[in-house]
């Protein structure tokens, strides 16, 4: 009924509006191409027939591409973005052959006097290269067998590199697709199989046409997959679901599948009840990619996911075990919130992934309460910190001028902030309101485009009150709020006033409505009250009269998004108190703060890593378990002098040794083990790390991996152990997997010495054949920050890359080699070098901000260690900047 409406809308728009000609052609889809096709174009339906032969190198393909074009007849529009090898033929356009077709900046245009008022059709063929890296066709070799396997991957506007078409998220069509494959194939896409027929070498699978689906979200793979299906006695769940795994993989997916099929079905009537709306796709395929380059994606029924994400490389952790099924929340709660309903714009793009993120966290809460979501989901939110305090952060809704840019939005801003940012607009609204919106929200755009002022009116028409300036403060403004608490209290040890006061991070003026809850903490029982904080000040008279408290907290239950800061009295009294706080999740919210006031190089990070670990033996937690460790090495390896890290090494070495043999739980053993991995230095940890290897010394009830031992040897290399090499080899040896060759490559990054640096950063470069996935699993341990001696050599030309690493990579690439190679950095001179660059460069505003976003911490190290790392006991003056190597190309 709903598409009925949607039509009949449709066709009074063709009446209502008169023909224009498209606005003047740019390379990629401008925003006003995108309108206006928007308001030409209607029905489209892609029919696709696509040729596959083994060894795959290309792709062949037909298509017929069927469009209504309202009023009177005007050009056709398509996006046509060959890569080099791409080609198009046999255009034909109503039953005429066209001849040679007419590309005009990246766009095939049809003249108007080809097309008329009402249905259209086209037909060509087209050719389009399958690679293993810079293709939108991939292709994928797996080395234990040499079966092949082949996925699209279109998001954001890719679609158009394989096959002419409207590569824009609000002009949905229905894909009806024919897949020709080497017999023993199998494949899946966004709707269920109808036709299958095998003649000769070549299987023909049929897919039938699809709802209405964006192009980035239409997708197939095909290979020799097994199919795991998720049937109980024989019955299919409602959606089907079935799980695709490469061969070689099919034991350890066997188990994966069926804990996976469970969450699923929980997640899928979870967000059905949440949305107050069926699963929107007539099945649900969970397809197991090697090295796929994200977590996943939620193509439209058919949700593709990175196969290490789901099958454990190494013995997991319930911190890993949450992540997948955060994954898997994620990416079924987009088939609603993204699939369903899609953002008109990539501008929007912040709204699908903030749903998916909060979404997850939700169910995670309602499935799996023991995973602790919302310690999980603060983690997120401190991601999103870590941009939003920098001169590099942009607001979460940034206009978008061509899709060509759209891969500039992906970040913490888009995927931690935006969630956040719901989750206080839930708070702020009250849960029930919020929901009644987000329903009214999918129900009106189901199948269709919205855009997120129609999410802001709904929830006006929920809350019933008035948005704008929450949602310009919060969407549309950059930066965040520092909030500072003041405490007045009287002669009989009562609080007289405590109120709040809220600033900008970045600096100068800005307020951003909020509601937070805020905590007194004192001798008795903890005492909390929400706070409406609308203007700059606010005060909270609920707790005027109450006790004096030990300290203040102004984001209890961290419902709040900002920089919450202890005043001076609550800082002591919860460096003293926290390891007493009995509540878990405000126990870690609190360490956290404490973090802040390292990074803030107010806390010397000595002071932290005591704490950390004298807390972290009693801490019940895994997930605080984990953040304790990772700061603690944080904090030795980057912010401490090297006199203060010879004495405090050992201390920190001989804990996390005793947390991987003692602790309780198994989930904390391997937490403390990959934590030692990362600190081992001095001999008898490297003693420690050979004995793992060798067997004569075990972690209680854990096997090492492949992977956890090629991390081992990679820490020894990095060391300059001179057994490394050794290891490195015998390991290479026993396990030549695909995964295992990753792993050594990216082990053999940490060689140390100016020369093994140079040949590896020439191959990140030049090596054309190197996965982008290999050179990601290396840029770590490549720049392990005790080399940054040979490592700062490499910086300037990193940093010069990154224009042709914008152009070419995909999506998160660039952040990825930005955070590793600045990261490995800890110097004055480092930090010299990278704003040289940022003063000099020609850089476009959106890498500019990518390295502001990351220059900050490697400013916040360099200012932590002119305050804090000195020599001896703290006194002298500060360390000299490591020696620098010298040595040409
Ligand atoms: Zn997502």
């Amino acid at each position: 009924m709903k598409r009925g409406i949607a039509r009949a809308g449709f066709v009074a728009a063709l009446m209502a509006n008169a023909a224009l000609a498209a606005p003047p052609l740019e390379p990629g889809v401008s925003r006003e191409l995108a309108r206006w096709r928007a308001k030409t174009y209607g029905d489209v339906r892609y029919d696709l027939v696509l040729a596959l032969r083994a060894p795959v190198t290309r792709l062949e393909g037909r298509l017929e591409l069927r469009v209504a074009v309202r009023g009177k007849p005007v050009e056709l529009v398509l996006d046509w973005r060959p890569p080099a090898g791409g080609r198009l033929s046999q255009l034909e356009v109503n039953g005429a052959a066209l001849g040679r077709p007419r590309i005009v900046r990246e766009h095939l245009v049809i003249p108007a006097r080809h097309v008329r008022a009402g249905e259209n059709v086209v037909r060509l063929a087209f050719e389009s290269p399958v690679a293993t890296a810079g293709t939108a066709v991939a292709l994928y070799r797996d080395r234990e067998d040499g079966s092949e396997y082949v996925y699209s991957l279109f998001v954001p506007s890719d679609a158009s590199t394989v096959f002419p078409c409207f590569d824009q998220p609000d002009l949905k069509a229905r894909f009806a697709l024919a897949l020709e494959v080497p017999r023993a194939w199998e494949a899946a896409s966004n709707a269920h199989v109808i036709d299958t027929a095998v003649g000769g070498a070549t299987r023909r699978l049929a897919f039938r046409p699809t709802e209405p689906i964006s192009t980035y979200l239409f997708a197939f793979a095909a290979g020799p997959f097994e199919i795991l299906d998720d049937r109980e006695d024989g019955v299919a769940p409602q959606p089907e679901a079935r799980m695709f795994v490469r061969k070689s993989r099919l034991e350890r997916a066997r188990s994966a599948s069926r804990e996976m099929f469970i969450l699923h079905r929980q997640a899928v009537d979870w967000f059905a009840a949440y949305f107050g709306f069926p699963f929107p796709f007539p099945k649900h395929d969970l397809v197991l990619i090697p090295e796929f380059p994200y977590g996943g994606m939620e193509h439209a029924g058919a949700t593709f996911l990175r196969e290490d994400s789901v099958l454990f490389p190494s013995e997991p952790t319930a911190a890993d075990r949450l992540r997948r099924a955060q994954l898997l929340f994620h990416e079924t709660s987009h088939q609603w919130f993204g699939d369903l309903v899609t953002m008109r714009w990539f501008d929007d793009l912040w709204l699908k992934e903030g749903f998916a993120n909060l979404m997850a966290a939700k169910a995670t809460t309602a499935i799996t309460p023991e995973y602790g979501a919302w310690n999980a989901f603060h983690q997120l939110k401190v991601s999103a910190y870590r941009t939003d305090a920098t001169q590099g952060t942009t607001p979460i809704w940034q206009r978008l001028a061509n899709l060509s840019a759209a891969k500039s939005a992906y970040g913490n801003i888009v995927y931690s902030k935006a969630p956040a940012v719901l989750r206080q607009a839930e708070f702020y609204l009250g849960a029930e309101a919020f929901q009644r919106a987000v329903q009214g929200f999918v129900r009106s755009h189901a199948y269709g485009a919205a855009d997120w002022g129609d999410l802001v009116r709904a929830f006006e028409g929920a809350s019933g009150r008035k948005l704008g300036a929450w949602a310009d403060a919060w969407v549309k403004r950059r930066g965040m709020p520092v909030v500072r608490t003041t405490l007045r209290t009287g002669p009989d040890g009562r609080i007289v006033r405590l109120s709040l006061a809220q600033a900008s991070a970045l600096g100068g003026a800005g307020v951003w409505p909020m509601r937070t809850e805020v905590l007194v903490a004192g001798d008795g029982p903890p005492r909390t009250a929400a706070v409406a904080f609308e203007g700059r000040t606010a005060t909270v008279p609920e707790l005027a009269g109450a006790p004096a408290p030990r300290y203040v907290f102004a984001n209890h239950g961290d419902y709040a998004y900002g920089r919450f800061v202890l005043d001076d009295a609550s800082r002591a009294a919860v460096l003293a108190d926290v390891g007493g706080v009995a509540d878990p999740f405000l126990r870690a919210l609190l360490l956290d703060t404490l973090w802040d006031e390292v990074r803030d190089a107010r806390l010397a990070p000595l002071a932290y890593i005591d704490l950390a670990l004298a807390q972290v033996p009693r801490e019940t937690e895994e997930l605080t378990v984990a953040s304790l460790v990772g700061r603690t090495q944080t904090a030795l390896r980057w912010y401490l002098s090297d006199a203060q890290r010879m004495q405090a090494g050992p201390r920190v070495e001989a804990a996390f040794v005793a947390g991987m043999t003692d602790a309780a739980d198994k989930g904390q053993r391997i937490t403390y083990f990959r934590a030692f991995v990362g600190v081992a230095t001095t001999a008898e940890a490297r003693a420690t790390l050979k004995a793992l290897l060798a067997g004569t010394r075990e972690i209680p009830g854990v096997a090492l991996s492949s992977r956890d031992r090629f991390w081992i040897i990679g820490r020894l290399l990095a060391l300059g152990d001179p057994d490394a090499e050794a290891l490195l080899a015998a390991q290479s040896q026993a396990d030549a997997s695909d995964n295992g060759r990753r792993y050594a490559y990216a082990a053999a990054a940490a060689r140390p010495g100016p020369e093994a640096k140079w040949r590896r950063f020439l191959a990140f470069l030049d090596d054309t054949s190197l996965a982008e996935s290999w050179i990601e699993e290396s840029l770590a341990s490549f720049n392990t920050v005790e080399h940054e001696q040979w490592t700062s050599a490499f910086l300037e030309t990193a940093l010069e890359q990154l224009p042709d690493l914008k152009r070419t990579r995909k999506i998160f690439f660039v952040n990825n080699w930005l955070a590793a190679f600045l990261g490995g950095q800890t110097s004055p001179e480092a930090l010299a070098t990278a704003k040289r660059f940022l003063r000099e460069a020609k850089l476009d505003p959106d890498l500019r901000r990518k390295v502001l976003e990351q220059l900050d911490g490697l400013e916040r190290t360099v200012n932590i260690r002119a305050t804090f790392a000195r020599s001896g006991a703290g006194t002298g003056p500060a360390s000299r900047p490591r020696q620098r190597a010298r040595f040409a190309p």
